[in-house]
């Protein structure tokens, strides 16, 4: 949410929901975890995941904690991706070792655990609002299957067998989360989904805010589209990464390790296409930024010329601008001691 502010310095100013002065805060309490995560092995990534194209722009130089890994921004699909990130196998290190939990909590919540109870209730009260939503869009009914990728202690999927009896499965790599979901009569798979091997076909999948923690997003959903029963129904959600900068600022506030890709409404509406799906219904009302697609299969269709990407990159250098602005002094006593320091600074030096 963009709160518009007029200042006596500047009536254009935008405040973002954290200052500088917080976020930096946000980053020194997450300065241990960031030490043990420099041990672990990293990669460049220089090509896009979806399209291939190695035309890409450069967007930020270090993510929101403050790791000095590159976000880019591909050229001809629009879609963003870190371009310095964790190996797989490291990935793999830094979910099942909860180096990701507890990077989290001390951004979040001051170091503070959240309860596997507490994500439970969450994802409850999500899957009430998702299927609020859906009622009427989606035919669902008894013994239809589910899949549930990512799915946690399966709330979600819990949800969605209380309310039509589907069959509901969840796939999760976390066998503590997964214990959870099984002790409320849900199938589980403890597994990657990228390397679960079956033959099973599902009527309704979903990846419920999963899509930008995935190492090879391409694959995924690709896998998915041959995973839907004719007439299926796919929902995936995610976080709009310009509507993450509106809310943080310019792309280093927004983008965070834990995060390979993150899509806009619009790059959506090309890659989606691209990959073979065909978008049913978008879902704007999830809350916590999260933008939901109802998808079924479609024809692969070329990805199109979309000019909006320039505007994404314009847009980002404008919001550069907008930070720094909002975070200088407003009263005139700081906006005194502002200029005083800086007079300060060049005598010195
Ligand atoms: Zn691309």
């Amino acid at each position: 949410m963009i709160i518009l502010q007029k200042t006596n310095r500047d009536k254009e100013s935008v405040k973002f929901l954290h200052s500088a002065i917080e976020l930096k805060q946000r980053q020194a309490r997450c300065g241990k975890i960031k030490s043990s995560i420099r041990d672990l092995e990293f990669e460049c990534v220089t090509e896009c995941n979806i399209c291939d194209s190695d035309d890409i722009s450069v967007i930020s130089d270090r993510d929101r904690y403050g790791n000095p890994i590159r976000t880019a921004a591909c050229n001809n699909c629009g879609l963003i991706f870190l371009m310095d990130r964790l190996t797989n196998e490291s990935y793999d290190i830094f979910y099942k070792e909860e180096i990701y939990r507890k990077l989290i909590y001390e951004y979040k919540y001051h170091g503070r655990a959240i309860s596997s109870k507490s994500r439970f209730k969450q994802q409850i009260q999500y899957a009430a609002k998702l299927l609020g939503s859906i009622d009427g869009i989606v035919d669902i009914r008894e013994g239809l299957t589910l899949l549930d990728i990512g799915g946690s202690e399966g709330g979600v999927s819990m949800e969605f067998k209380k309310r039509y009896a589907v069959d509901a499965t969840v796939i999760d790599p976390s066998l503590q989360e997964l214990k959870v979901a099984e002790s409320v009569g849900l199938k589980g798979v403890n597994s990657n989904f990228e390397t679960w091997e079956t033959d099973e076909k599902y009527d309704l999948i979903l990846l419920c805010r999963t899509v930008e923690h995935l190492y090879d997003l391409k694959f995924v959903l690709e896998k998915i589209g041959t995973m839907l029963k004719p007439g299926g129904t796919f929902f995936m959600d995610f976080l709009d990464f310009n509507c993450e900068c509106r809310r943080y600022g310019p792309p280093q506030n927004v983008s965070r390790i834990d995060h390979c890709f993150w899509l806009t409404s619009r790059t959506a509406e090309k890659i989606l296409p691209y990959l073979g799906f065909k978008i049913k219904a978008k879902l704007y009302n999830l809350g916590s930024g999260n933008l939901g697609l109802l998808l079924e299969k479609g024809e692969k269709k070329p990805i199109a010329e979309i000019s909006q990407i320039e505007d994404s990159l314009i847009y980002y250098q404008k919001l550069n601008d907008e930070w720094v602005i909002s975070n200088l002094p407003g009263s005139w006593i700081g906006s005194w001691k502002y200029k005083m320091k800086k007079k300060i600074r060049r005598f010195i030096h």
